[in-house]
């Protein structure tokens, strides 16, 4: 475990996860003689749980207030039983995932956030909440202004892209942790990111990049979205990354769709064998 502010330390957890190069964080926030909150609670594999338990016992088993969610994958929430039954603090989480945890935890103990909400952390450290759909319908951020932190969830990754499930939102997504102007960004996955400008506005103009790419394929007749996968990936993309990819390529079409600067022709029907007069 490392303290990387005056209130946020850092498990770190390798994993080896295509989508998310330089493993897994968990972040404790707030002054361990006093009150903590524990930001995500990991894969449902006992060996990350240890690691969680351990990092808490390491710390002296502070009171924890709250356990707060960043989305609802299973790499984030899947230990959340386990973890729960030892630190048993009430768990928060954007209004979207609550029925999915109550369910699994209990209804009693899944509280929705409002927008904007307030945590305190104990020591006078505050989390604020933003909700940041884009990743994931449910996704939320975390500010931690004392420390000039934020927590980003899979919204911004440390040491990679992520991947996007509806464009449009992201991106405002992205301009609002821009706005919070974090001197840290403390991602799930990947390295802490401290020349956040930078590699906020690459992943910004990453986003805007293929924009234009998937726009100058269909200005070259290319209409297929695997062919375009082709022309604007890499060639050597892993194949397991490959479908990724065409959704990121159908993101940016549908967003193009929506703002009326491609159309979509809708598929033509014949009968097999007939041959036109
Ligand atoms: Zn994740």
């Amino acid at each position: 475990m490392e303290q990387l502010t005056p209130h946020v330390y850092r498990l770190h957890i390798a994993d080896t996860h295509a989508f998310h190069p330089g493993g897994t964080n968990i972040y404790f926030v707030g002054d361990p003689k006093r009150e903590m909150v524990l930001v995500d609670s990991g894969e449902q594999d006992r060996k990350w749980t240890r690691q969680i338990l351990k990092a808490y016992r390491e710390l002296g088993r502070p009171r924890i207030t709250a356990i707060v969610i960043t989305h609802g994958h299973t790499d984030h929430i899947g230990g959340l039983d386990r973890v729960h039954a030892v630190i048993k603090a009430p768990v928060r989480c954007h209004p979207k995932l609550v029925d999915q945890l109550a369910a699994f935890l209990g209804t009693k103990k899944v509280v929705a956030l409002r927008p904007r909400e307030r945590i305190a952390t104990g020591a006078g450290a505050v989390l604020q909440a933003w909700f940041t759909p884009g990743h994931a319908v449910d996704h939320v951020c975390y500010s931690l202004r004392s420390d000039g932190v934020v927590f980003t969830g899979d919204t911004i990754l440390g040491s990679s892209t992520s991947t996007v499930q509806d464009l449009p939102r992201y991106m405002r997504s992205l301009a609002t942790i821009q706005r919070l102007g974090p001197r840290t960004i403390c991602p799930a996955h990947g390295k802490v990111v401290t020349a956040t400008a930078s590699w906020v506005n690459e992943y910004t103009s990453h986003r805007n990049l293929p924009e234009r790419q998937v726009l100058e394929a269909v200005k070259a007749g290319v209409s297929d979205v695997d062919e375009m996968v082709k022309r604007i990936y890499p060639k050597n993309l892993k194949k397991k990354l490959r479908p990724a990819a065409a959704n990121n390529v159908r993101q940016h079409l549908a967003k193009l769709k929506k703002e009326k600067r491609v159309t979509e022709v809708p598929a033509r029907y014949t009968i097999p064998g007939l041959k036109r007069r």
